[in-house]
């Protein structure tokens, strides 16, 4: 009876596993990018006006208008607003071209080679299961080869050709468990910290400056942002992150010698003590703005930056700390 229910659990764990790891690499391999929409391509007056503008200054005038009413929050690193000249589309936070794939990824991740495929907010969650059930399937392969793999060392094996299928066996699936290991909890600190790879090499530039934290809404909620709000769905490979790529909760820290105003989304305002009411007013128009205040930017030769308020969504933060 007692083999029987170990045979049970062992086929079941086996099967799904295996196939929670097919399901969520096919995710990962077959689900597109998600590209800007259109409300962030120019118009066809401000695409040709941009085209025949030969001074950068100018070109950046025309972004700023354009992007004036887009939820935007970072900028170049010279401050410039962020724009594909090969896509010709103005990009929103977090977004990147890739080379490979020919065009803009929003929250993209990385091109990842072993899935033919860009990893960004479309699949991004997919990709993180596909790592996990990968490791398990590892892990599951080379646990039930050990005994047989220590027998070959101990000479109780028959003597066959199976024998170093054995060997074999044991050692691409302990390879691969180690290797997978480390980059799924390189990725789970990235979730955890509400970062892109790119992100993690490179600082988002906001209002205020570099800010590897800039989209950091701690960690409950940066693990609410791939996976969303509903846990009975976090371990399939169901598309459950939340937003729509473009726009993305930001921790705009506004310093007040008194106050602390931080930025964030779709909650009302907090308080953080009792009596002392958390100053989480929304930002004015002029500090949500990226555009709306033009002394901030920096003209600096062919980029600005500026720091915009698409104001789709309500941005009021509270500090986890
Ligand atoms: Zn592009
Ligand atoms: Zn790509």
């Amino acid at each position: 009876m007692l083999f029987i229910f170990i045979a049970v659990v062992y086929l079941v764990v086996f099967h799904l596993s295996f196939v929670m790891f097919v399901w969520s690499y096919w995710k990962t391999i077959f689900t597109s990018p998600a590209s800007p929409s259109d409300e962030f391509c120019l118009s066809k007056s401000d695409k040709e006006q941009y085209e025949k503008e030969e001074r950068p200054e100018s070109q950046q005038d025309i972004l700023r208008r354009a992007a004036k009413d887009l939820p935007i929050y970072t900028t170049t690193a010279s401050r410039a607003i962020r724009y594909c000249d090969r896509c010709q589309l103005i990009k929103p936070d977090r977004c990147h071209h890739c080379s490979a794939c020919d065009l803009c990824v929003l929250k993209m991740d990385h091109h990842c080679p072993w899935v033919n495929n860009c990893v960004g907010f479309s699949n991004y969650k997919f990709f993180l299961l596909f790592l996990l059930y990968s490791l398990l399937y590892c892990l599951f392969v080379a646990a039930t080869v050990l005994q047989y793999f220590i027998k070959f060392w101990t000479n109780d094996l028959p003597d066959s050709h199976a024998k170093f299928h054995v060997l074999f066996l044991f050692f691409v699936a302990a390879m691969f468990f180690i290797s997978i290991l480390s980059l799924f909890s390189y990725h789970c600190w990235l979730v955890s910290k509400n970062r892109s790879t790119i992100e993690a090499f490179r600082a988002p530039t906001f209002r205020n400056g570099p800010d590897k934290n800039g989209f950091s809404l701690g960690c409950s909620k940066n693990l609410r942002e791939v996976f969303g709000d509903e846990k009975k769905y976090w371990l399939l490979p169901v598309f459950t992150s939340l937003g729509d790529g473009c726009n993305f909760p930001t921790r705009l820290v506004i310093m007040d010698p008194e106050q602390l105003t931080v930025s964030s989304q779709n909650e009302p305002p907090k308080s953080s003590g009792a009596s002392q009411p958390f100053p989480a007013r929304p930002l004015s128009e002029s500090q949500n703005r990226l555009l709306d205040n033009e002394s901030q930017w920096v003209e600096g030769g062919s980029e600005e930056e500026n720091v915009k308020s698409g104001a789709k969504k309500h941005v009021i933060v509270s500090l986890e700390s």
